[in-house]
C-alpha cells in the first residue's frame, strides 16, 4: 500500500472478518509409548523422534487441526462442564453419588482447560473462536462426537489409540 493510498475502514473491517473465519492450521502429535501403552498428545513435532520418560522411543502420529475450530469446541465444552457443575454444586456435600459426579466434570474441566493451553501455546495467544451459535457451526466443525453430556469430541481427540494400528 502507497503512503497516497487512504486506508478504508470497510476494507480493514472485511480483512478483520475474514480472518476471524479463517481457519488457524496447526499440527499436533498423538504420542504412544508401547511399553507403557499410555497415549498423551503433545503441541511440538519431534521430526528426530523421542522418547518416553520409561526410555522407550514413542510412536508418533501428527494430525494436521484447525485450531480455531479445536478452540471453538473446547471453549464450548468449559461452557456445558461450568453448567452442570453449577447445577451438583449444592448437593456435592449430601449426596455421594453427586459427589463422584462433581469430582468427574470437575477432572473433565481441567483437561479442557490443559487441551484449551496447549492450542492457545501453538497459536501464541487467546484463539478467538468461530462467531455463532454452536448449532449453526456445527456442520462446518470437525465433530465426531457428541457425548451424553453434550460434550464435542472432536476429530483429533475422537479414540486416538485408533491411530496406533500397529
Ligand atoms: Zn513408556
Amino acid at each position: 500500500m502507497s503512503a497516497s493510498e487512504p486506508i478504508s475502514f470497510q476494507k480493514y473491517q472485511d480483512k478483520k472478518k475474514k480472518q476471524e473465519e479463517e481457519p488457524i492450521n496447526a499440527v499436533m502429535v498423538w504420542l504412544f509409548c508401547p511399553s507403557c501403552k499410555t497415549i498423551e498428545y503433545s503441541e511440538f513435532t519431534s521430526p528426530a523422534g523421542r522418547a518416553h520418560k520409561c526410555g522407550t522411543q514413542v510412536e508418533e502420529a501428527e494430525v494436521g487441526i484447525d485450531l480455531r475450530a479445536e478452540a471453538t469446541l473446547t471453549l464450548h465444552n468449559l461452557e456445558v462442564i461450568e453448567k452442570l457443575i453449577k447445577k451438583n454444586k449444592k448437593n456435592r456435600l449430601f449426596k455421594l453419588s453427586i459427589k463422584h459426579l462433581y469430582d468427574a466434570l470437575v477432572m473433565l474441566k481441567h483437561s479442557e482447560e490443559v487441551y484449551l493451553n496447549r492450542l492457545e501455546s501453538l497459536y501464541n495467544g487467546q484463539i478467538p473462536p468461530y462467531k455463532g451459535e454452536i448449532e449453526d457451526l456445527k456442520d462446518k466443525l470437525p465433530i465426531k462426537e457428541e457425548n451424553k453430556l453434550g460434550l464435542f469430541i472432536s476429530e483429533f481427540r475422537f479414540e486416538p489409540h485408533l491411530r496406533f494400528k500397529s
